[in-house]
């Protein structure tokens, strides 16, 4: 059956992912791979751009990405999965998209100001930092993708992509089709702390984590500040593990949300339900992440086969972009 296009998404390999990726993307990566051709890259240099003193688990996160990639159903028979470095090609279309691509473009980036500002002048003063949307964008077009699924946030580099291919169809003609964003509904799963999920506040639930640490994780999550004794009532809308039960325990939202607001449900009696859910829909990833630790050389073998199959696309996309510039 004929695929509805191409994709390129994927993820910087810069530790074990957590909830927040399963619901965000991996099941939404999971379910695009019968409609699409889907190239799925773990983007080692791009962990450089900020983290490139700290290189010594950069092998071991690629392959504990690839793990929960496939414990999640990325399913190497119909998608392709690599690692960014396997295939040097992206560096090339770097450098020559680099030439094109004007520095103010750079740095009109939202994300380059917030994320110096968040991050630090230290590790967000090099080149490598500024160009790493150039480095995007040779990601994407270098299988010329023209699907990308993304976030409303990331939607500026994406732009900054498409920018980038029209003006190099303008100078060299038409290599290039300008990728188009796919906004796709997924839950967004808050951290234990209510925040945003992520590595950096400490905060995640992670898919490696065993199901006791889940349970601990859980049973010391924030809830509705308001609500301390069991009789309080409570306000489900400001506490994060409604939101755990709204993703895990569809069915019983309301009469949890109706005893949250009377008082007659507590928090611990609360979380244990949400738990139990939790671990439940977590078991078959579970099982699988298992059985993909043990078997190390599966996990190898996979990003290498990726990494030859991605090799082939993107040489032959150099070999045009290499004609089209005369080079
Ligand atoms: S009862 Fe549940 S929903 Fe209500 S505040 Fe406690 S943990 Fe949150």
């Amino acid at each position: 059956m004929a695929k509805k296009g191409r994709i390129l998404s994927g993820h910087r390999p810069t530790g074990q992912l957590h909830l927040g990726h399963l619901e965000g993307t991996l099941r939404t990566w999971a379910g695009l791979q019968d409609d699409y051709e889907c190239f799925f890259e773990i983007a080692d240099w791009h962990a450089l751009t900020t983290d490139f003193e700290e290189t010594e688990a950069l092998r071991e996160n690629i392959e504990q990405v690839a793990i929960d990639w496939l414990a999640a159903g990325l399913d190497p028979e119909r998608s392709v999965l690599f690692v960014q470095s396997d295939v040097k090609e992206h560096a090339e279309l770097h450098l020559l998209l680099s030439m094109v691509t004007p520095v103010s473009w750079l740095e009109r980036c939202p994300t380059y100001k917030e994320q110096r500002d968040q991050i630090g002048e230290e590790k967000t003063a090099g080149y490598g930092f500024l160009g790493y949307p150039v480095l995007q964008a040779a990601d994407i077009i270098i299988y010329k993708a023209d699907t990308v699924p993304i976030g409303k946030d990331q939607l500026p580099h994406l732009e900054l992509t498409r920018e980038i291919v029209r003006r190099f169809n303008n100078f060299y003609g038409n290599v290039f089709p300008e990728p188009q964003a796919m906004f796709s509904e997924f839950a967004l799963v808050p951290g234990t702390d209510g925040r945003k999920m992520s590595k950096s506040y400490g905060n995640t639930i992670d898919l490696a984590d065993e199901p006791d640490e889940i349970e601990q994780k859980i049973r010391k999550m924030f809830t509705d500040p308001t609500k301390i004794y069991q009789g309080d009532a409570g306000h489900p809308d400001k506490c994060p593990v409604f939101v755990y039960h709204g993703i895990y325990n569809k069915a019983r939202t309301e009469p949890i949300k109706a005893a949250c607001e009377s008082g007659d449900l507590g928090c611990v009696d609360c979380k244990a339900e949400v738990t139990e859910k939790l671990l439940a829909a977590l078991a078959p990833v579970m099982a699988r992440r298992r059985e993909l630790e043990a078997d190390r050389d599966l996990v190898r073998d996979v990003l290498d086969s990726g990494a030859e199959q991605a090799r082939q696309v993107a040489a032959a996309t150099m070999e045009d972009v290499r004609a089209a510039m005369k080079l």
